[in-house]
C-alpha cells in the first residue's frame, strides 16, 4: 500500500482506530489536514516488506490463536453498514483486523469482560461485555455457530470482571492519556509487561475494549522532539506526544522497559530457579534472582549483579538469565542445577560472620564490600586441603574432572588449581580435554567458563576502592626485559644486542612500566593497557634478543621488548594481551597469535559508522571480534580481494558474500597490520595447500591459467606442447607467487602459450609435488597394473588418500585435460600428447620414463570413472565450451556478434576508473540497471534510498560521460563505444536535482539560449574548426530545433529527439566558455550509411545544463527516467536465468569449482539448472 498518495491517507487513519471512534468524528476534516502531513512521516510502513513481515512475525500471536477467519462486524450505533473484519480469537482477546494481513487491530476485546455469547437472528452472533455489545455477522450458519460455540468455552468458567481494576488481569506499569500524532484526540495508553494497549479513553480502558495492543519485542522507542518520541515497530511507526518533556521521558521508560521485558524470556530463569536455593541470591538473599555469574556458579540478584560487574570480567562474569539467552547452553544450565546457590556457597560462603552478611535490604556500599571480599579475595572461601600446593592442586584437578564432582573442580580452581596445567599427557594435553575425553560436560563447561579467570586473591593493604574495577582487567606480571628506545616508526632492520637496555618491568593495574631496575620505585616510562593498541610477536632470533614483541601505542609509537628466555617471553605475551583485550573477545588470548590488537572498521551492514574491532592474526587467518557481534574468522588466503585503498587508509578484505574496511585510525599500527594482512595472505611457500586458494581449495594461480586457455587457449594448435617466451614465463610465475590474486589474465596483454607454460612450470617446480612425495611412486606403480577394474580402483583409493588441496586441484586439473583433448580435432593436443606434456611435469620425473605419462593417460582417459564425474554435468561443461569457441569465431571474425543472447565480456569499474575492476559477462538481454546491481551486489554494496546507483558510458578521450538510461542494454552500447571507453559504476548525483525539476513540469519540453559548437571536419581530416556561438533552442518531444536567435521563425537545424544521444562535459581542447558543457551525437542511416555528427552545447549554470539533460532524458524515455522503487525491483527480478550469466566472469579468476564451471557457460540450454548450480 502506497502513503504517498494523500487520497489514501484517511483509510490509512482508520486502521488504527476504532470504528467507534470514526463514528464518533463529527468533522473529519478537523484530523485529516494535521493527518495527512504527520501521518506521512509517522505512519509509514516499509515498502513492499510489510505483508511478507507481517504474517512471519505475527506469530506470536498466531501460536495462541483459537480461531481467526472473515466476519462482519456491525457498525456500532445503528449505522447501515456491516464492515468485513477479520477476527482473531486468543485465550486473552478478541481481536478484529481491517484484513487478514493487519497486523495492529481495530479492535480488541479482553475475553474477561465478555459476559454472554449468543446468537442473534440470521448469521448473526452478539458478543456482549458489560455496558457494549458487539454483533458479528458469519458468512455461514456453520460459521456463526462454530464462532459461538469457541467463544461461549473461551469465556465460561471464568471470573468475570466489571471493570479493569483492582483485579486487572494486566497490571500496567504505567499508564494515561497519550497523544498519538495525526489524532484529535488523545488515546488512554497502557504500558504494562511486554506490551503497550491503547484505548480511546479511560472508560474503555476499565471495560476492556481497547483498539490495539502493540508487541514490544519488535519495538524500539526514541525521542523525537521536546515532548515527542517515535515508537517504532516493523510495521509502523508510532509517533506519540507527550503532555511534557517529564511525562515524555517516563513514557519512553515504561515503553523501553517494556521491550526489555518482552526480549527477556523467563524460560531460562524458569529452569535455573527449579532448585529451590537458586530463587534467592547467592549473595543477599533477595528473591528471584535473574542475574548470575556463570564462572563462578552463582545466581545472584539486580543489585548484587551490578557489584559482580564491578568486579570485571576475568573475575566475575555476569549475565542475565532472561536477556542472554544464548549463553545459556544446556551443559551451562545443568552446572547451576547440579551446584545451586546453596551448595556452592558451602564453597564461597563458607566462613561469613554474620556481621558481614548481607541482607536483601542492604545498602550498594555494604554489598560492593562484601562481594569484593567473597570473590575477588576469596575471603569466606572454604580453603581446599591442597591449598598452597600448586601441583598438588594441579594433580587433583585433573583426576577429578574425570568425574562428576563438580562442586569439588570449583573448590580446586578457586583455590588456585590451574585450568591450563599441562597433564603430560599428549592425547590429552589439558583439563578441559580431559574432561572432555571422559565425558564430563559439566566439568568440560566449568573449565572453559574459567580458563582465563583471576584467582581470589587477598591483598595487603592498598585501597581497595581505588582498585575496583575499570575496563581493563588487572593482570599482573613483572621481572626484567631488554628494550630499545622507543620509536616513531616501524622497525625495518635488526636491532643488535647493544641497543637493547636491561628494565625491570611491571603490569599491575592496567598499566605497563618500565624501570631501571627492580630497586627502582619511579618508572622510566609507563604505558596504559587501553593506550596499547597492538601487540605484535616477533619471529624468533628476528633481533639481537632472540624472543621480541613489540607494543604500538596510541599516541603512535613502537616499543620493543627482548629476551632470550622463551618461558618469559610468552607469558609476557600473554599477561600484556590480557590487559588489553576486552571481555567479549577473550577467546583471542587462546590463540597463538603473531598479532593483537584493536582496530577500527566497517562492513557491508552499516559503512556509515565504524566500529571497534579487535583482532588477532594467527598463520594465515585472521581472527577477528567485532563491536556487538561474534567471533569470525578470515582466511585470508581465500580471500577474494585484498587492497589497501583511499591513500593507503582503508584495508579492503573482500571475502565471498562480505567486504570488511579496516581504517587506518594511527599509521604505525594500521602499517603493521596491513604487511602482516598482506603477507600472510600471499603464498605461504612453495607447497600445494600453501598458495592463495579460491573457495573449493584450488590454488588461485592454476585456477587463472586453467580459464584463461578455456577462455582463449582451446583452439591453439599444440597448447601446452608448444612454448612460450621464457622470460614472459618466468615473470608470470612471479607475479603469481608474489600474489596470484592480484594478477589478472587478459586476452591480448598474455599470450596463450606463456600461461600454458607457467601452469605447467607451477606443478613442475611446486615443493611436495601434486601427488605428495610419499605416494608418487605408488600413483606410478598403479599405471603398470594390467587389469583395468583394478587399476581404476588404484587410483581411486589413491585418489582419495591425497590432502584436500591436492585432491581438488588434482580434479580441476585432469577434468581440464580431459576437456583440452576432445577438442584435438582444434588443437591437435589428444590424449597421448597430452599425457606426453604433462606426465612428467606433474610428477616431476625427467621424461624419460614413460610411467607418468602412462599415469596421467590413464587419469584423463578414465576421468569419468575415476573421479566419478557425472555425465550429464560433463555434456554440459563441453557444450558450454563449444559455444565459446564458436562466439569466439564469430567474434574474430565479425564483431559485433549480432546473434541474439550474443555474449560479450567487459571490464566494468566501480567508482573511479582503474577501481574495483569487475569482468562481467553481459548477455544481450542485460539492462544497465542490471548491471549497475551485478556489480553492488557483488562488492556487497547496499542501495540505500536517494542512492542513485547508474552505470555510466565514459570517454575518456572526448572528456565525456554519459548515464545510461537503467532500460538500456548494455551489450549494444559496448559495441558502439570505442577502445577509449569504458563502463563505470557510481551514483548520479545530479539525479534527485533532475527528477524535482521534472516534477515540477507539466510537459517536458524547454526552451532557451546555449553556446553551440559544430565539430567540422576540414578537408575530411578530422580537424576541428569554429567558435561557441549564442543560439536559441527549442526542445520538445520530438525534436531539438536551433535558431539563430529567439525572434527567428526558421530552425537553423532540426534534430530528431530519437537520434540524439547526450553526453555530459565536452573535452577541454575546445576551449568551452563554460565548465557546464553538453556533448552531442547525431546517429542515423541513410540509405545504408552510418551518418554521425557531433556538436557541442554549452550552459551558463549546472542547474541548466541538469534541465536539459533532463528534459531530453524524459523525452527519449517518456518521463520514465528512473525506476519507481529505485533499484530493488531490478535486484529482485534479475534472478532470471537470463541475466544470470551476468554473475560470472569469463575469465574465471577464483571462486568455486562450479563457479568455474559455470563461468565458461556462455549459453546453456537448461539454463535454470545452471542456476541451481550456482548457488
Ligand atoms: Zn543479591
Amino acid at each position: 500500500m502506497s502513503l504517498q498518495v494523500p487520497g489514501h491517507v484517511k483509510g490509512r487513519q482508520s486502521n488504527l482506530y476504532s470504528d467507534d471512534e470514526q463514528l464518533d468524528e463529527d468533522d473529519p476534516g478537523t484530523w485529516q489536514d494535521e493527518g495527512i502531513r504527520n501521518l506521512q512521516e509517522s505512519v509509514c510502513l516499509p515498502n513492499n516488506g510489510r505483508l511478507a513481515s507481517a504474517s512471519k512475525d505475527d506469530s506470536s500471536h498466531l501460536t495462541t490463536v483459537i480461531k481467526m477467519g472473515w466476519l462482519d462486524k456491525n457498525p456500532p450505533q445503528g449505522a447501515l453498514y456491516y464492515q468485513r473484519r477479520w477476527v482473531k480469537l486468543d485465550v486473552d482477546y478478541l481481536r478484529y483486523f481491517d484484513n487478514d494481513k493487519e497486523v495492529y487491530s481495530k479492535g480488541i476485546i479482553s475475553t474477561a469482560f465478555i459476559t454472554n455469547v449468543t446468537s442473534v437472528g440470521e448469521l448473526k452472533f452478539e458478543v456482549v461485555t458489560n455496558n457494549r455489545t458487539f454483533i458479528f455477522r458469519g458468512e455461514s450458519e456453520v460459521e456463526r455457530n462454530n464462532w459461538v460455540a469457541v467463544l461461549q468455552d473461551c469465556t465460561r468458567g471464568r471470573p468475570l470482571r466489571s471493570t479493569m481494576s483492582p483485579c486487572s488481569p494486566l497490571t500496567p506499569d504505567y499508564l494515561g492519556n497519550l497523544e498519538l500524532r495525526g489524532l484529535r484526540s488523545k488515546l488512554y495508553t497502557v504500558v504494562t509487561s511486554d506490551k503497550v494497549f491503547l484505548y480511546k479513553n479511560i472508560e474503555d480502558y476499565r471495560i476492556g475494549v481497547g483498539i490495539t495492543s502493540i508487541e514490544m519485542n519488535v519495538g524500539n522507542v526514541k525521542d523525537t522532539d521536546r515532548r515527542g518520541f517515535d515508537l517504532t515497530t516493523p510495521y509502523r511507526i508510532f509517533s506519540f506526544v507527550a503532555e511534557s518533556e517529564q511525562l515524555r521521558d517516563q513514557w519512553v521508560d515504561a515503553m523501553r522497559n517494556a521491550i526489555g521485558e518482552a526480549l527477556s524470556n523467563s524460560e531460562v530463569a524458569d529452569r535455573i530457579w527449579a532448585e529451590p536455593s537458586n530463587s534467592i541470591c547467592a549473595d543477599c538473599e533477595a528473591p528471584k534472582p535473574e542475574w548470575a555469574a556463570i564462572n563462578l556458579c552463582v545466581v545472584v540478584c539486580k543489585r548484587c549483579a551490578g557489584e559482580h560487574r564491578g568486579l570485571g570480567p576475568s573475575i566475575s562474569k555476569v549475565r542475565s538469565l532472561k536477556m542472554d539467552r544464548k549463553v545459556w547452553t544446556e551443559e551451562l544450565i545443568q552446572v547451576f542445577l547440579l551446584l545451586g546457590n546453596e551448595r556452592v556457597n558451602s564453597f564461597w560462603a563458607a566462613n561469613v560472620p554474620p556481621s558481614e552478611a548481607l541482607t536483601s535490604s542492604s545498602c550498594s556500599e555494604d554489598r560492593r564490600r562484601f562481594i569484593t571480599h567473597k570473590y575477588r579475595q576469596g575471603k569466606y572461601r572454604k580453603y581446599h586441603p591442597l591449598y598452597g600446593n600448586q601441583k598438588e592442586l594441579n594433580n587433583a584437578l585433573c583426576i577429578n574432572v574425570q568425574g562428576s564432582d563438580v562442586l569439588e573442580t570449583l573448590s580446586l580452581i578457586f583455590c588456585g588449581a590451574d585450568v591450563n596445567c599441562s597433564t603430560g599427557m599428549a592425547s590429552c594435553p589439558s583439563a578441559l580435554s580431559l574432561a572432555n575425553a571422559h565425558s564430563q560436560p559439566l566439568q568440560a563447561e566449568l573449565i572453559s567458563r574459567n580458563l582465563n579467570t583471576e584467582l581470589p586473591r587477598s591483598e595487603v593493604g592498598g585501597d581497595m576502592e581505588a582498585r575496583h574495577y575499570l575496563p581493563a582487567p588487572c593482570v599482573s606480571h613483572n621481572g626484567f626485559l631488554f628494550k630499545t628506545a622507543s620509536m616513531g616508526r616501524a622497525i625495518t632492520e635488526h636491532k643488535a644486542r647493544e641497543e637493547f637496555s636491561r628494565r625491570w618491568c611491571t603490569l599491575n593495574d592496567g598499566t605497563y612500566s618500565y624501570y631501571e631496575s627492580d630497586k627502582n620505585s619511579n618508572p622510566n616510562g609507563a604505558l596504559k593497557a587501553s593506550e596499547i593498541v597492538c601487540l605484535a610477536v616477533d619471529a624468533p632470533e628476528r633481533h639481537g634478543y632472540v624472543h621480541t614483541f613489540e607494543l604500538y601505542s596510541e599516541s603512535e609509537r613502537l616499543y620493543l621488548f627482548g629476551t632470550d628466555d622463551p618461558d618469559s617471553h610468552k607469558e609476557w605475551v600473554k599477561s600484556i594481551a590480557k590487559s588489553l583485550i576486552p571481555a567479549p573477545a577473550e577467546p583471542l588470548l587462546r590463540l597463538a597469535f603473531e598479532r593483537i590488537g584493536r582496530l577500527k572498521c566497517k562492513d557491508g551492514l552499516n559503512l556509515q559508522t565504524s566500529k571497534v574491532g579487535w583482532f588477532a592474526l594467527v598463520g594465515s587467518t585472521l581472527h577477528a571480534y567485532l563491536e556487538d557481534s561474534q567471533g569470525e574468522e578470515i582466511h585470508l588466503r581465500k580471500l577474494n580481494e585484498l587492497s589497501i585503498q583511499q591513500d593507503n587508509e582503508v584495508l579492503v578484505l573482500v571475502e565471498k558474500g562480505r567486504t570488511l574496511y579496516i581504517e587506518g585510525e594511527r599509521k604505525l599500527d594500521f602499517a603493521g597490520w596491513c604487511g602482516a594482512i598482506q603477507t600472510a595472505a600471499g603464498s605461504g611457500g612453495d607447497t600445494l595447500s600453501q598458495q592463495q586458494l579460491t573457495e573449493t581449495d584450488i590454488p588461485v594461480v592454476v585456477h587463472s591459467c586453467i580459464g584463461y586457455i578455456t577462455q582463449c587457449g582451446l583452439t591453439s594448435e599444440g597448447i601446452y606442447r608448444k612454448s612460450g617466451v621464457n622470460s614472459r614465463v618466468a615473470a608470470l610465475c612471479e607475479r603469481f607467487r608474489r600474489d596470484a590474486r592480484s594478477l589478472r589474465l587478459r586476452e591480448g596483454e598474455h599470450q596463450v602459450d606463456d600461461v600454458s607454460n607457467t601452469l605447467k612450470r607451477f606443478f613442475r617446480e611446486l615443493e611436495e609435488g601434486l601427488f605428495t612425495s610419499e605416494d608418487t611412486s605408488t600413483w606410478l606403480s598403479a599405471a603398470a597394473i594390467q587389469e583395468e577394474s583394478k587399476k581404476i580402483s588404484q587410483y581411486q583409493l589413491l585418489f582419495n588418500r591425497l590432502p584436500r588441496v591436492n585432491k581438488a586441484t588434482l580434479q580441476a586439473l585432469i577434468n581440464h585435460l580431459y576437456c583440452v583433448q576432445r577438442f584435438s580435432e582444434l588443437n591437435q593436443m589428444n590424449l597421448h600428447n597430452l599425457a606426453i606434456v604433462f606426465g612428467p611435469t606433474l610428477f616431476q620425473t625427467d621424461g624419460k620414463d614413460f610411467t607418468a605419462g602412462r599415469a596421467i593417460e590413464d587419469l584423463i582417459q578414465h576421468y569419468t570413472l575415476i573421479f566419478e564425474v557425472d555425465e550429464q554435468q560433463l555434456k554440459k561443461q563441453l557444450d558450454e565450451i563449444t559455444v565459446i569457441i564458436q562466439v569466439r569465431e564469430k567474434l574474430n571474425t565479425k564483431f559485433p556478434s549480432t546473434e541474439p543472447g550474443g555474449h560479450f565480456i567487459c571490464t566494468v569499474y566501480l567508482e573511479e576508473k582503474d577501481k574495483g575492476e569487475q569482468h562481467v559477462k553481459i548477455p544481450g538481454s542485460m539492462t544497465a540497471a542490471e548491471l549497475t546491481c551485478e556489480v553492488l551486489d557483488r562488492r556487497n554494496i547496499r542501495v540505500k534510498d536517494k542512492d542513485y546507483w547508474n552505470c555510466w558510458e565514459i570517454s575518456d578521450k572526448e572528456e565525456m560521460e554519459r548515464p545510461l538510461h537503467y532500460q538500456e542494454r548494455v551489450l549494444s552500447i559496448l559495441h558502439s563505444f570505442g577502445t577509449d571507453s569504458h563502463l563505470l559504476i557510481k551514483k548520479h548525483v545530479a539525479m534527485e536535482a533532475m527528477m524535482v525539476y521534472l516534477a515540477s513540469k507539466v510537459d517536458a519540453s524547454k526552451h532557451g539560449m546555449m553556446k553551440f559548437r559544430e565539430e567540422r571536419s576540414i578537408l575530411g581530416m578530422g580537424l576541428s574548426s569554429g567558435n561557441f556561438h549564442d543560439r536559441y533552442f527549442i526542445l520538445n518531444s520530438s525534436s531539438l530545433r536551433m535558431y539563430k536567435e529567439v525572434r527567428s521563425n526558421r530552425p537553423e537545424r532540426d534534430w530528431p529527439v530519437k537520434n540524439l544521444k547526450m553526453y555530459m562535459g565536452i573535452k577541454k581542447k575546445l576551449r568551452p566558455p563554460t565548465c557546464w558543457g553538453l556533448t552531442v551525437v547525431y546517429e542515423c542511416k541513410k540509405q545504408e550509411k552510418q551518418e554521425r555528427q557531433q556538436w557541442y552545447l554549452c550552459c551558463n549554470t549546472q542547474s541548466e545544463m541538469r534541465e536539459w539533460y533532463a528534459t531530453f532524458l524524459s523525452i527519449q524515455y517518456d518521463g520514465n527516467v528512473w525506476p519507481q522503487d529505485g533499484l530493488q525491483q531490478t535486484r529482485v527480478s534479475r534472478v532470471l536465468p537470463d541475466t544470470r550469466h551476468g554473475n560470472v566472469s569469463l575469465i574465471p579468476l577464483r571462486g568455486s569449482e562450479n563457479e568455474m564451471r559455470n563461468s565458461v557457460a556462455a549459453f546453456s540450454q537448461d539454463t535454470l539448472s545452471l542456476f541451481r548450480d550456482v548457488r
